[in-house]
């Protein structure tokens, strides 16, 4: 079975790597030359809305997917005309714009922060008098890690951020308190067969995720989470992995965005889970059975950001595995990220604390 792929970044790369043995051939398209992809799979070096190249992939592949969320929706659309596109075009299209995805959000009865659209810098004023401070001005579009935001903590700090983010279509957010940052990383299949990895818990630093693994079981919460994911899937008629962001509140889960793909909060599938969301993509999207989202003894994933630790002292470490991306190195991007597994909690800890010192970026006191 031969699958496209729109991106052939990080993500791309790993998708292509857990097609292999499952004998998938992939195709990326990017524009990027020589982006992580295309060292494990062809690459068709091209726009993403060049026709003749997306006529090529419909060509060579029976089903496409994509490895990123601002992937032009025409591009998908012209593609999905000719073979099937999974997730589907309108999952990708809801999630490339705050304001819908909210209103998404709102109307499956998935709780949010306070939020509105907001056209002119009075209307910013009057929403944050309504909702209070601190807030958030967002772009609607196109912001990833922290981009494209600007906290309000006074009334006065509403004119400056409207002149540096205004020009775009903008939303404000009610800043909520929450104890953690979770994710659930679910999957539906093409026959409507659904499936949960564990919440995962994942701690940011300036904006960019650092540290994500499996939380402490909580039926409770878990169940909640399911719940919000599930009214997603079915509500988009949606196939393959997504991963749903939330707030853990005091008074229950507030949803902040969706990804309608694999995640980085789900890297640690790789080694520890049964099956990695990677495969599991893969096997809905080729319409196969889904495979088994359970955790396998203890595990965590640390990003590698802005620089690489050397490659012979992180395999020191006892479980830790390696994923590079054969990336030039620059401050704030992703190079690559760490799976440490571990039989039990303490050693994980261990091993963590032992890959901190490698990273040199010191996280979270029981990091
Ligand atoms: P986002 O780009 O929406 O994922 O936001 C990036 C980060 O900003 C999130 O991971 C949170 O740490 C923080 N954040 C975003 N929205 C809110 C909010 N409404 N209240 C509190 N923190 C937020």
């Amino acid at each position: 079975m031969n699958v496209a792929i729109l991106g052939a970044g990080q993500l791309g790369q790993m998708l292509a790597l857990a097609g292999i043995p499952l004998e998938i051939r992939p195709f990326f398209l990017d524009p990027q030359p020589e982006a992580p992809g295309s060292r494990v799979a062809p690459q068709l070096l091209a726009d993403y809305t060049d026709h003749a190249a997306l006529d090529q992939l419909a060509r060579d592949c029976q089903v496409a997917t994509f490895d990123f969320e601002n992937v032009p929706v025409e591009a998908v659309n012209h593609l999905a005309r000719r073979i099937p596109v999974y997730p589907p075009p309108r999952a990708l299209e809801q999630s490339q714009d705050r304001l819908r995805e909210k209103t998404l959000f709102r109307s499956l009865g998935i709780p949010t922060a306070p939020f509105q659209a907001v056209d002119s810098l009075a209307e910013l004023e009057a929403a944050v008098s309504r909702m209070g401070l601190p807030a958030i001005l967002k772009t609607r579009r196109l912001g990833y890690d922290g981009k494209g935001q600007a906290w309000l903590r006074d009334i006065a700090d509403c004119a400056p951020a409207w002149h540096r983010l205004g020009g775009q279509d903008l939303i404000v957010e009610g800043v909520v308190i929450f104890r953690r940052e979770l994710s659930l990383i679910a999957v539906r299949g093409r026959d409507g067969q659904q499936a949960f990895y564990p919440l995962v818990e994942n701690q940011h630093a300036d904006g960019i995720l650092r540290l994500s693994r499996p939380a402490t079981p909580d039926a409770a919460l878990q169940a909640q989470a399911e719940h919000h994911g599930q009214r997603l899937l079915e509500h988009l008629d949606y196939v393959g992995v997504l991963a749903l962001e939330l707030f853990d509140c005091e008074h229950g889960l507030l949803a902040n965005e969706f990804a309608p793909r694999v995640h980085n909060s789900g890297h640690w599938t790789l080694e520890g889970a049964v099956t990695s969301q990677f495969e599991n993509h893969l096997r809905a999207i080729l319409g196969l059975p889904l495979g088994e989202t359970t955790t396998v003894g203890c595990c965590a994933m640390r990003n590698c950001i802005g620089n690489l630790p050397e490659l012979g002292a992180v395999l020191a470490i006892p479980g830790a595995h390696y994923h590079g991306y054969g990336k030039i190195p620059r401050p704030g991007r992703k190079l690559g990220h760490i799976t440490v597994t571990a039989p039990d909690a303490a050693a994980l800890a261990a091993r963590l604390q032992a890959l901190d010192a490698l990273l040199g970026d010191r996280l979270a006191p029981d990091t």
